[in-house]
């Protein structure tokens, strides 16, 4: 589908109800986040993006359950719904920016996003659970030590979360190239594990990234249902300082989240967020250390029969990369 026109995107001054109520909810949840950070730092946490931030984000909603749940032993299952959203490079290799495959999408000349880099971090990685002690080797993320990576979570019926956010990222990169940007992913199954978090920031911070998202599932309790975006909040401690890009990540957070209602038609999150979609946190180390806008995207819930129906539905996944690249599209255009 064609955006490029200039009725797209409204003007600021003519933002939705929604945005607003989403621009709210950014500076009321700010205090929150960092309040919670004391509660994070005594407890601990599960892994970068999920469920970390379950209850500590604003105080609301029931703690989730940690996303320790690795795939099963053995290989991963097989992607579902691949039938679906083929033809859109859902799972076969999709083009770089630099030298699209003839089996890629036709891209124009230029685009409304001719000069503008994104970069695209898929949570994660489908072979880190070969690979403990790696991705238990911990970094620093400019507030503490964390691990390099986690396995992430999985659904009830096996299919991992890093399959998830690979086919998600695939989605994304052929939507963005053909709005004419530059896309730079910070793994593509092409190595046997990781990056660490450390390295996931550094990666959008080295490409100058005019804007960069994280894709992730999360792995909370059932009946815990929806996404939410997670925007930074503000941290100057070691190497993270986050000061200068805590604003224009707040405004590309709300612009996915609400093109991400808007296209999927799916809730904002249930047991985070107070029913904005939005959350702010200081742990994670891939938005402690980076120096461009960034937003992490929890699509849904993997431990939950319903939202796991959606995650693992080639045609919803198609709809969560549509409304990711028409939030940053309309966030890059300004
Ligand atoms: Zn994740």
């Amino acid at each position: 589908m064609s955006y490029t026109g200039p009725d797209f995107e409204p003007s600021q001054p003519h933002r939705s109800p929604l945005r607003r109520a989403l621009t709210v909810a950014v500076a009321a949840l700010v205090p929150g986040a960092l309040l919670g950070w004391g509660v994070y730092a005594a407890v601990g946490g599960p892994g970068e993006g999920d469920g970390g931030g379950s209850g500590r984000a604003g105080g609301a909603g029931t703690p989730a359950a940690p996303s320790s749940g690795a795939p099963a032993s053995g290989a991963p299952a097989s992607s579902p719904g691949d039938g679906d959203g083929k033809k859109l490079a859902g799972s076969s290799p999709a083009p770089t920016s630099k030298a699209p495959s003839a089996s890629g999408p036709a891209l124009p000349a230029s685009g409304p996003l001719t000069g503008k880099v994104v970069v695209i971090d898929p949570g994660h990685n489908p072979a880190n659970f070969r690979h403990a002690s790696e991705i238990n080797r911990k970094v620093n993320v400019g507030t503490h030590w964390k691990e390099c990576d986690t396995t992430g979570t999985a659904t009830n019926a096996g299919w991992p979360e890093a399959k998830f956010t690979l086919d998600v990222a695939h989605r994304l990169r052929t939507l963005l190239l053909e709005q004419g940007a530059t896309v730079k992913l910070t793994q593509d199954g092409d190595r046997s594990f990781g990056p660490c978090v450390d390295e996931r920031a550094r990666i959008g911070n080295e490409a100058k990234a005019d804007a960069a998202i994280s894709i992730h599932a999360d792995g909370s309790g059932a009946g815990n249902r929806g996404f939410h975006v997670i925007m930074p909040g503000s941290v100057h401690d070691g190497a993270a300082d986050t000061r200068a890009i805590v604003a224009p990540s707040a405004e590309l957070g709300e612009r996915v989240a609400g093109a991400f209602v808007r296209v999927t038609g799916t809730a904002p999150s249930n047991y985070l967020g107070d029913g904005t979609g939005l959350v702010t946190r200081t742990d994670l180390g891939g938005l402690n250390l980076s120096t461009v806008p960034k937003v992490f995207i929890e699509c849904g819930n993997m431990r939950d029969r319903t939202d796991a129906a959606l995650l693992t539905s080639g045609s919803w996944r198609q709809k969560a990369a549509q409304g990711m690249s028409e939030g940053i599209v309309s966030f890059l255009r300004g």
